[in-house]
């Protein structure tokens, strides 16, 4: 039932393509090429076109450039050093694209390579501007297939995984369900490769919050080819979910599974509360930034923050934690240590330690005339 209410106006869809489905053998294929599988693509060439005649648009994020590029160049082994590991995703993120392109040609559909990295989400203006960019080949019916920029990207700063790659783009294009196809069923309610007490392990259908149960639930994946697994996947489905849009995680190597979801067919497991939005923007602060450091404050903030929506001010700031420059995101958190929000400063730390728990009157004196009354302004502030 709540899936046919989620189908019924789907104008934008998000799918991730994960490494283990598309590098899986098809029943029949004589041989992958470069660890991929053409009849796979084509399988989804096939579906993506049926979502199309359908009326909506389709996003893919695809991962398998490091793979492709691995078995192009011959590696074996499992510990790449990171330009070695790049120079994977250069060669194997064009043979990947040539597989799409050739797959999703027959159907006449034309697709399109975007590789964004983490600064690319993290500044707003270069947001915005993958955002527009998305929106103009969707507009002429072209599917975007993103990946991240591997081969240029630092380690340090790599968003890491396309599980939470795929959330941030379902909220960047404002899509309304991410579908991620996986090599299992969904999530389960634990571990089915294992029989315990003879049960059998139960797939759960519907999520309507992650909590850390479910966290814990998911567990880690040890998979060489893959960068997630289930964890990564929960944690993505909690991020689109408090964005307003639900996930489905679903087996991909079903033929039909795309099919069968657009005709509300109760597979996988959906991640989804019902609840509203949060505004676009607040989204970009709460998940898509990085935090550079933190704010501690005191209990009358955090009442002035949490129940009266206020701005948060230098009077009730206890502790700054981490060198950060004006204009950064950073967490708040009470004097516990529980993350209570996060929001974008008007100072930079150095600043933050001269007036911290500062009246506006002493700040003026401090700092001079001009001065931001306000640490972080409630528009670029987000309460959990
Ligand atoms: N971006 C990586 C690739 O295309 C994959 C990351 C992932 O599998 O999550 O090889």
């Amino acid at each position: 039932m709540i899936r046919k209410e989620i189908l019924k106006d789907i104008k934008r869809v998000v799918i991730k393509i994960g490494s283990s489905v598309i590098s899986n053998k098809d029943k029949g294929e004589s041989s992958l090429e470069c660890g991929l599988s053409k009849d796979w693509v084509r399988h989804y060439a096939r579906q993506i076109k049926h979502i199309q005649d359908l009326d909506c648009d389709v996003v893919i994020v695809s991962s398998g450039a490091v793979m492709a590029g691995r078995e192009r160049l011959g590696f074996s082994r499992a510990d790449l050093s990171i330009p070695e590991k790049q120079a994977c995703a250069a060669i194997g993120q064009s043979f990947l694209m040539h597989t799409y392109e050739k797959a999703f040609e027959k159907k006449n559909i034309k697709v399109a390579q975007i590789l964004l990295s983490h600064d690319d989400l993290g500044n707003r203006s270069r947001y915005l501007n993958a955002k527009n960019t998305i929106e103009a080949l969707l507009n002429k019916r072209v599917i975007p297939i993103i990946n991240e920029n591997d081969s240029v990207t630092v380690e340090e700063i790599k968003i890491g995984d396309n599980d939470t790659l795929s959330a941030t783009v379902a909220c960047l294009v404002d899509a309304q369900l991410l579908i991620i196809l996986s090599d299992v069923e969904g999530l389960y309610n634990r571990d089915p490769s294992f029989q315990y007490k003879g049960e059998k392990a139960k797939l759960i259908s519907h999520v309507e919050r992650v909590n850390e149960e479910i966290e814990r639930t998911a567990g880690k994946s040890k998979n060489r080819l893959t960068v997630g697994g289930m964890y990564t996947k929960v944690l993505a489905a909690k991020k689109t979910m408090s964005f307003g849009i639900p996930t489905l995680v679903v087996n991909g190597l079903d033929r039909k599974v795309l099919e069968k979801i657009f005709s509300g067919k109760d597979v996988g497991t959906l991640f989804w509360s019902g609840k509203g939005k949060i505004r676009n923007r607040k989204h970009w602060i709460a998940h898509t930034l990085k935090p550079a450091g933190t704010v501690v404050v005191d209990a009358g903030a955090k009442k002035a923050l949490v129940e009266r929506g206020k701005s948060l001010l230098p009077a009730g700031l206890i502790k700054i934690k981490g060198k950060f420059e004006f204009g950064k995101a950073v967490m708040i958190s009470d004097e516990a240590g529980k993350e209570i929000g996060r929001g974008l400063v008007n100072y930079s730390s150095s600043d933050l330690q001269q007036i911290k728990g500062m009246k506006t009157s002493a700040i003026k004196k401090s700092i001079g005339e001009s001065f931001y009354e306000e640490v972080i302004h409630r528009d670029d502030l987000v309460i959990f």
